[in-house]
């Protein structure tokens, strides 16, 4: 486990969700700080009952109503689904005079999953319409491939968002972070180019829910 946990090749975001904060204390007493959650009230609950230092990472699927509630406690959103959300993101980034880093959450696997921009819908990533979003950081994208047991599948996947990624980044400054692959395909994503895992049952072990 440690060899995921502090490879300096990537980052791995240890995902916490519905886990005790005991079990992430664990973890950080190793030294990681990179905790991911999926859930606005248990990563509240999490941030104000556990270190300071702890890079929050909302990974789930985020309600606007919601936003207000995570600007102040995240270090990186992985999970921006659609414009709307983007836009109440900015706005209320700059209630707070903060700038938050995003990732743009793309569905590479169409049918199966309901959450994430098509590629078709990518193209307001460029330098020119980022001026709109004047407190949103656009650090990279995000994507969760099939969940199949066909390696070859999940490896498609993982590459088309490789190659998307590499395009964008040609167009927008310190973008540079591609999140893929989870506790059962995080080697396809590394071996596709991922530079950041989101990591969950590995770690801490079977999640009895969710
Ligand atoms: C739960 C979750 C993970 C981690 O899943 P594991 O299979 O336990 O590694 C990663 N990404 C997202 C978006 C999740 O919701």
């Amino acid at each position: 486990m440690e060899d995921i946990l502090f490879n300096k090749n990537f980052t791995c975001v240890a995902v916490s969700k519905t886990k005790p904060k005991e079990d992430i204390e664990k973890i950080y007493n190793l030294g990681h700080r990179d905790f991911g959650e999926n859930k606005v009230q248990e990563l509240e609950y999490k941030y104000n009952n556990l270190p300071q230092d702890i890079n929050w990472h909302m990974i789930g699927h985020l309600q606007s109503n919601k936003v207000r509630k995570v600007i102040p406690i995240v270090s990186l959103i992985h999970s921006v689904d659609s414009l709307k959300l983007l836009k109440v993101i900015n706005k209320e980034s700059k209630k707070f005079d903060k700038v938050t880093n995003c990732l743009i959450q793309v569905n590479i696997s169409n049918e199966s999953s309901k959450y994430g921009f098509k590629e078709s819908e990518l193209d307001f990533l460029n330098q020119e319409s980022m001026s709109e979003y004047q407190n949103i950081k656009f650090k990279g994208l995000m994507g969760m491939a099939s969940f199949t047991n066909d390696e070859s599948v999940i490896k498609n996947e993982f590459n088309n968002l490789k190659n998307i990624f590499n395009n964008i980044r040609k167009e927008i400054d310190d973008f540079n972070i591609l999140s893929m692959g989870m506790s059962n395909d995080y080697k396809i994503a590394l071996g596709s180019g991922s530079n950041m895992i989101r990591v969950g049952s590995k770690i801490f072990g079977k999640r009895n829910y969710q």
